[in-house]
């Protein structure tokens, strides 16, 4: 027969992993993700966006990241979709973009933080040799739809992921390139990050609720 002793010290057991199961449970708040669609991709692109952009990535993300993540795609806003992006300086495209950005958050008020990315998906390159740009662990880029994986890489640029821990990896018989590795005509898409920048994302997200 268990004496009141025992009674106690299983109801405090017992209260003890309630509290830790209620702190397991917390949920990491969401990611959004605004896209706003370049007036120059037309209706029978926009037909199969998600589908070859961003819905892949986006489960991958959650993936890393155990966080939802919300996209909203922005169409038709002539402030944002007809923004000139084309330029030999990606540096300075990548500026005026984020300055666009500003205003609009401005205007749609939303916190600034680690979890709120701005994307602004174009039909071309922004130069023959760009194929996106993006501001490293911030909150703003552009990506060509040229490439599958490019809306991908730019928002890993924006979650802390770099060039430098991609990957070549050989899966299904043939090599890949992993989203933040550059595009070659050699490789095909692994649509995965590499182990090294999926630690990164998670680190980047570490401290943030
Ligand atoms: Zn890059």
């Amino acid at each position: 027969m268990k004496s009141v002793s025992n009674y106690v010290l299983s109801a405090l057991l017992i209260m003890c992993s309630a509290f830790a199961t209620a702190e397991v449970r917390v949920a990491k708040l969401p990611l959004y993700f605004f896209i706003f669609v370049h007036d120059d991709i037309s209706a029978e692109d926009r037909v199969a966006l998600r589908g070859n952009y961003i819905s892949w990535a986006t489960k991958e993300i959650e993936g890393i990241t155990g966080r939802k993540v919300y996209v909203e795609y922005i169409e038709h806003d002539p402030s944002m979709t007809r923004f000139a992006y084309p330029n030999e300086n990606k540096e300075v495209a990548l500026q005026e973009w984020t300055s666009r950005v500003d205003a609009y958050r401005l205007s749609h008020p939303q916190p600034l933080n680690k979890r709120y990315k701005y994307l602004l998906l174009t039909k071309h390159q922004l130069n023959a040799s760009t194929l996106g740009v993006a501001a490293q662990s911030n909150y703003s880029g552009i990506a060509s739809i040229q490439t599958f994986q490019a809306a991908a890489h730019e928002f890993g640029h924006m979650l802390g992921a770099t060039h430098e821990a991609a990957q070549t990896s050989y899966i299904g018989g043939w090599w890949c390139s992993t989203i933040m590795g550059g595009y070659s005509p050699l490789t095909s898409n692994c649509y995965i990050y590499s182990d090294g920048n999926r630690k990164a994302i998670a680190d980047y997200l570490k401290n943030t609720k």
